[in-house]
């Protein structure tokens, strides 16, 4: 009898994301093996790891012949590496999918042409144009980079034409190299992501949606099923899917959107699992994270029903004391062994109930012990 192999699951990128991956593929009988340029990547705790960086071929192509599927943790792996990979392997999201969601202009474009309106925007690519863009979009208004950006970096905000040159200053370089867009800044009343997963048959589901704060442009908490949205569900399930099946993606991929005058207007979209997702590891019958390990190697998709309500905070720079979390019922604690450093995501926590006035008192109590009020309040506010 020859020996039972097990599949592998190839992950760019060795982040946090990688991290849970590679721990939610364990119960389904797939091995991990990660790449990224850092020896101490924190998914390199977990699973074996392989250091090279994106242009490193003869390492990639050892990787490629080791693994079954390729799939990110980081979706500005260079369009080039994934292509190259591509004529290997399996890769998941499609290069093509990927190129897209890398690119402000490509991705704006896309959600207009699938009916999902986004705010104003103009490319930017001197400083003359930043003017004309910043009196065609209207202040207050946002540029940033059109590619490369993420968690607020790359990106500055006007209240004026008197703040042009302090934006240019800041990121007038990259003009050339990565492009820049003018953003108008939208007032929106909240932010949701939709969290949706598609599988190798075309295969479609979206977990409930998720309401988010951002504190300088970093997650900072998410709740979920979303309150008070029945009506935006299913129009954001429509954009979602059509979006999905435009690119012919395959895996987990979030939409997000802000909400303004009731009506859902796109902002971005991550193509691989994403932070606001991560409340559906307890939070849910089928973590982002195992879908996402289903998907790519084409097994059958898990349910995305929520098992009650979830909210989430995330750790930025450092972590808390951890005994609120771990004393807390039906609280999660997730530290991604990575050291502390300002604006870096170190971890997060989860705290999961059956209903709204549960986890109201559950949040609040654990907020307070944390002395993280400040941090917990909108959530508080938003369950009422
Ligand atoms: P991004 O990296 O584009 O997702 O931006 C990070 C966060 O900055 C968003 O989640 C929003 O909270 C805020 N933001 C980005 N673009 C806009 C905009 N056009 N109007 C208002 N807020 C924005």
């Amino acid at each position: 009898m020859s020996a039972r192999r097990q599949p592998v699951l190839g992950v760019l990128g060795g982040g946090q994301l990688a991290r849970m991956l590679a721990l939610a593929a364990v119960p389904l009988g797939v091995n991990t093996l990660v790449v990224d340029s850092s020896a101490d990547a924190c998914a390199g705790q977990v699973a074996p790891l392989v250091v090279a960086d994106w242009t490193d071929y003869a390492a990639l192509e050892a990787f490629a012949a080791r693994v079954d599927v390729v799939t990110f943790d980081f979706e500005n792996v260079p369009a080039e590496t994934a292509h190259w990979l591509a004529g290997r392997v399996a890769v998941y999201p499609a290069p093509q999918a990927l190129a897209v969601a890398q690119d402000r202009l490509a991705e704006k474009t896309l959600f207009r042409e699938c009916g999902l309106p986004t705010p104003d925007f103009m490319t930017v690519d001197t400083r003359e144009q930043l003017d004309l863009a910043l009196a065609t979009v209207g202040a207050p208004a946002i540029l940033k980079t059109r590619r490369l950006g993420y968690d607020g970096k790359g990106q500055f905000r006007l209240r004026g034409l008197a703040d042009a040159d302090a934006a240019w200053a800041a990121l007038g370089a990259q003009a050339s190299k990565h492009g820049l867009i003018m953003e108008a800044f939208v007032p929106f009343e909240r932010e949701l992501s939709v969290i949706a997963v598609r599988g190798r048959d075309g295969d479609f589901r979206i977990w409930p949606l998720t309401r988010n704060w951002h504190v300088d442009g970093v997650l900072s908490m998410s709740l979920a099923p979303a309150p008070d949205i029945e009506q935006l569900q299913q129009r954001a399930a429509e954009l979602a899917r059509t979006l999905a099946e435009r690119l012919d993606y395959v895996g987990v991929f979030a939409l997000e959107l802000f909400v303004k005058d009731g009506k859902l207007l796109g902002n971005e979209m991550a193509p691989r699992v994403h932070n606001s997702g991560h409340w559906t590891i307890e939070g849910a019958h089928t973590s982002q994270f195992e879908n996402h390990v289903r998907a790519v190697l084409g097994l059958p998709l898990g349910d995305t029903g929520a098992r009650g309500m979830s909210a989430m905070f995330n750790w930025i720079g450092d972590l808390p004391d951890a005994s609120p979390v771990l004393q807390a019922i039906d609280a999660h604690w997730h530290d991604y062994g990575k050291q502390a450093r300002p604006g870096r995501k170190v971890g997060h926590a989860t705290v999961c109930a059956s209903d709204v006035g549960e986890l109201a008192a559950r949040l609040a109590t654990v907020g307070d012990a944390l002395g993280r009020e400040t941090q917990v309040a909108p959530v508080l506010q938003a369950l009422g």
